[in-house]
């Protein structure tokens, strides 16, 4: 089908969170630009919607802290506009220290808050365990309090974007897949649809995990893969204050938070799931490539999460929550201008901290899509830092599944 069904500035192929922030910034810096986001589902659908959602701003990466703290930013900016909250949880984190190599991690923690002057001090194990009364804290060497972490709900924040953005003009279209990228030899002139071609000035991919088949059409190998995350959501119990920290265990390769007096937990399990963007069916809704919801990834790593956790052995589990998005051998993020073409953007590859941040990638992508400079330095997160690439082949996406399940860090 050749018609042409809409023309914009700009068309976004996926309204998860990246795309819904892309086209906040980008229709509140352009006036009178057109916008158009184009969702195969419902807005949000995917990663989304099932991220456990740490809006972490302090991390041993520094060039994602000024990504983050524009989201925490923008989510001020946006309750002004819609005149709502978006009910964030300041809760603080907690991060424990449990052995010496993760106590200088923690030391160059606390340095690089001071560093972008976000509060974080040390506590002791008894203030901690007030705080977190599930909490073991007899290991700690150490125990970091950072109180301006906070956590959030995801799919308020991407449709927060998004109404946002429809109020300064942007068009969201969902329900429409985007089939194929629309090239005359090196330049990208827009998408195919089953309504027609949107042509546009700009074409960004935003399809998280499905953002390797796009790339693969333009002949750019884009360094990341699908890689599945997992976490469960206890019974409530008294243990679990519903105002009480995230608590990082990188000792145990875990993380926690509240919900609503349950406890949330996340673990790296000891083997990742990376598949091919081929595989991973185009509605995310109960897939989670765990028919036994993760019992047996838990199981193997159960030990680990006990010694900060010990009742983790008794506690029943109410849910299970998995999801896919674009991990990458260095968990750097994997984005910016597509190589070798013209006029596409690639804005994938979030390494399981999209939500995190979500304002600076917004803020970045929509003004390289007005032909401006990137406020950000997104030199390592470059597209061709690993050299050709096969992102389909089964080195690749075992590479990627390692970078997970080593990652320590929150
Ligand atoms: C279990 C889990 C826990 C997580 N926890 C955290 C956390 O604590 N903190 C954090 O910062 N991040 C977390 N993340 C990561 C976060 O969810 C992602 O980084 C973020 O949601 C990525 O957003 P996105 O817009 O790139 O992708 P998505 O939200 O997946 O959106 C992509 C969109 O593209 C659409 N699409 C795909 N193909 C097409 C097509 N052909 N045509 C039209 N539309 C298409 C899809 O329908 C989808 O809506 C977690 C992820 C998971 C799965």
């Amino acid at each position: 089908m050749n018609k042409q069904y809409k023309k914009a500035d700009v068309v976004i192929i996926g309204g998860g969170v990246f795309g819904c922030a892309i086209a906040y910034y980008y229709t509140r810096n352009n006036p009178g630009k057109k916008i158009i986001v184009l969702d195969r589902n419902e807005l949000c659908n995917a990663a989304t919607s099932h991220a456990a959602a740490l809006v972490t701003k302090i991390r041993a990466k520094k060039s994602f802290i000024p990504l983050s703290l524009e989201t925490y930013q923008v989510v001020t900016e946006m309750e002004k506009i819609l005149g709502e909250s978006m009910d964030m949880k300041f809760s603080g984190v907690i991060h424990l220290a449990a052995s010496e190599a993760r106590l200088a991690e923690l030391k160059e923690l606390m340095e690089i808050a001071a560093e972008f002057n976000q509060p974080a001090h040390y506590i002791s194990a008894e203030e901690a365990h007030q705080m977190s009364p599930w909490l073991k804290t007899d290991e700690a060497l150490a125990i970091g309090y950072m109180p301006d972490e906070a956590y959030c709900d995801p799919y308020l924040l991407g449709t927060f974007f998004s109404r946002c953005a429809k109020m300064q003009g942007a068009e969201f279209i969902q329900g429409l897949e985007a089939t194929n990228l629309i090239m005359e030899g090196n330049d990208i002139l827009g998408v195919h649809t089953k309504e027609g071609e949107i042509i546009a000035g700009t074409t960004i991919v935003a399809s998280g995990a499905w953002a390797p088949k796009f790339a693969r059409e333009a002949g750019v190998s884009l360094p990341m893969a699908p890689t599945r995350s997992q976490y469960w959501i206890t019974e409530k119990d008294a243990i679990f204050p519903v105002n009480s920290p995230i608590v990082l265990l990188p000792d145990a390769q875990a993380y926690a938070r509240p919900e609503g007096g349950s406890l949330l937990f996340g673990i790296r399990e000891r083997n990742s799931l990376s598949v091919s963007a081929d595989v991973i069916p185009s509605d995310v809704k109960d897939f989670s490539f765990s028919p036994d919801k993760g019992v047996q990834d838990l199981s193997e790593v159960i030990d680990r999460l006990a010694r900060f956790f010990p009742k983790v052995y008794d506690i029943g589990m109410k849910y299970y929550v998995a999801g896919f998005s674009g991990y990458t051998p260095d968990n750097n993020l994997s984005m910016g201008v597509a190589p070798g073409v013209n006029h596409l953007l690639m804005a994938t590859g979030c390494v399981g901290a999209g939500i995190s941040v979500s304002g600076g990638v917004g803020l970045a992508f929509a003004e390289l899509a007005a032909g401006k400079e990137n406020p950000y330095d997104f030199s390592a997160f470059n597209l061709q830092r690993f050299g050709a690439v096969d992102p389909f082949s089964p080195e690749w996406l075992e590479r990627c599944a390692r970078a997970r399940s080593t990652k320590v860090s929150g």
